[in-house]
């Protein structure tokens, strides 16, 4: 359920027109509903109400600070994969003591700040990792929590760039070592054993895979890892499941948040952990909107193009996974159909928002919004062809606010000098 409805043929987000939004702030821009970002995260946290969790945000999915304000608001923690996201999240008002760092290639200087901000743990990737993180923690006085990101070999039926929990991906550590890798983690001094850990990927429209990744972790907690740690006065407080619980696009059926949280409820019986998840694209998927204006529409004896002010350097999904975003009127009209392409102004043939797609035919200056931006939109945009980046909107009720403004042509050169020896 999102707030970007019609009225009389035209959209809104919740109570302000879109065209008002895209005449006063410019296009190509990003707008999101703060009403389903809010409503979003409250179900997705509800459904969990009968066990201790967190939800954690997944800070890369959609990094803009007021909405990390929002869902910290709502008591949301947060799951962040760099330091620049850590700093994005303290400058939100995180709650430190609700933050996990996850990734494979956490630096030093990465790894020092996040342990002076006191956050709750490191999703551990590797041996190498715990060394590090052993040898920084030793060097300040402190001691690093950890949990173990256990690779559980299961396969999200997802696309392949956003598979992340079967053997072959950089991520995570082979169950069947993890034992020794825990060991290893007790015997360093600077290292507090505190959860294991698990994210298998993204977008996954079915439940077994997480079921599944559950059930292994689950059974390897209960076969090998509680007895042994307990031996070493250990013991795993956190269990943290990752995200991935994918959104509807077009025509997919992902579960409902209450369905996955039942099926891990039911998996987690008889342990006494808090459960930790981290969700990015459920929450802000369909929270948010890509809005862009027809500059051109251009005809050949094969294909028609409808060439618009946004691109790949706005938008990369389509280009980078080959994913679907539905593209809809600002203002409906009844005019013939056609089959396009909704290409943007980037100099690749990569640079497209849909192809072969049926649309109401647009006419130059025309307002098209590009569906379920709100996850993996702004936050992988780029400056690729030195466009600016564009503004984010955030929409409350029948107000709006820039949360981010469009770039300046300044701001593409910001840090670049041209030295002395070629003035
Ligand atoms: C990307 C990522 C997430 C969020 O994935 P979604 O599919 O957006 O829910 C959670 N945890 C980790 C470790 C990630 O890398």
């Amino acid at each position: 359920m999102n707030h970007f409805e019609y009225r009389n043929g035209e959209m809104f987000a919740e109570g302000v027109p879109v065209k008002r939004i895209a005449k006063e702030v410019g296009t190509p821009a990003y707008v999101y509903s703060l009403a389903t970002l809010k409503r979003h995260f409250q179900v997705f946290d509800r459904a969990f109400s009968a066990v201790p969790h967190i939800v954690c945000f997944s800070v890369k999915a959609n990094s803009n600070i007021a909405l990390l304000r929002a869902f910290a608001k709502e008591g949301g923690g947060f799951d962040i994969v760099s330091g620049g996201e850590l700093f994005r999240a303290l400058r939100a008002g995180a709650d430190p003591k609700k933050i996990v760092f996850s990734g494979v290639g956490k630096k030093k200087d990465e790894i020092e700040y996040a342990l002076k901000s006191g956050i709750l743990m490191f999703n551990v990737e590797s041996e190498d990792e715990m060394v590090t993180l052993n040898e920084i923690a030793g060097g300040i006085g402190k001691k690093a929590p950890i949990s173990l990101r256990i690779n559980p070999d299961v396969d999200p039926q997802t696309h392949p760039y956003i598979s992340t929990g079967m053997k072959k991906a950089k991520f995570g550590v082979d169950i069947k070592r993890s034992l020794e890798n825990y060991k290893k983690a007790v015997s360093m001094p600077n290292l507090e054993v505190v959860g294991v850990d698990c994210h298998i990927g993204s977008q996954l429209t079915s439940l077994s895979p997480f079921v599944d990744a559950l059930a292994r972790v689950r059974e390897y907690l209960d076969r090998v890892l509680v007895g042994s740690l307990k031996r070493e006065g250990v013991k795993i407080r956190y269990l943290d499941l990752g995200g991935g619980l994918g959104i509807s696009y077009k025509d997919e059926m992902p579960p409902h948040p209450e369905e996955y949280a039942r099926a891990i409820i039911q998996g987690l019986e008889g342990l006494d952990v808090t459960l930790i998840l981290e969700p990015g694209r459920v929450i802000v998927g369909n929270a948010g909107i890509l809005i862009t204006e027809v500059q051109y529409i251009k005809e050949t004896d094969e294909k028609k193009f409808v060439i618009v002010d946004g691109g790949m350097n706005d938008l990369i999904r389509p280009a980078l996974y080959g994913s679907y975003q539905a593209i809809q009127p600002v203002v409906e009209k009844n005019s013939e159909k056609i089959v396009a392409d909704v290409v943007g102004p980037i100099c690749e043939s990569g640079d497209f928002f849909a192809k072969d797609r049926e649309i109401a035919r647009p006419r130059r200056g025309d307002l098209l919004a590009v569906m379920s931006a709100g996850a993996y939109g702004f936050t992988m945009a780029s400056n690729y062809n030195s466009h600016p980046k564009p503004p984010e909107v955030l929409v409350d009720g029948d107000q709006y606010y820039v949360i981010r403004t469009r770039e300046t042509m300044d701001d593409l050169i910001r840090g670049e000098t041209i030295p002395a020896a070629l003035e």
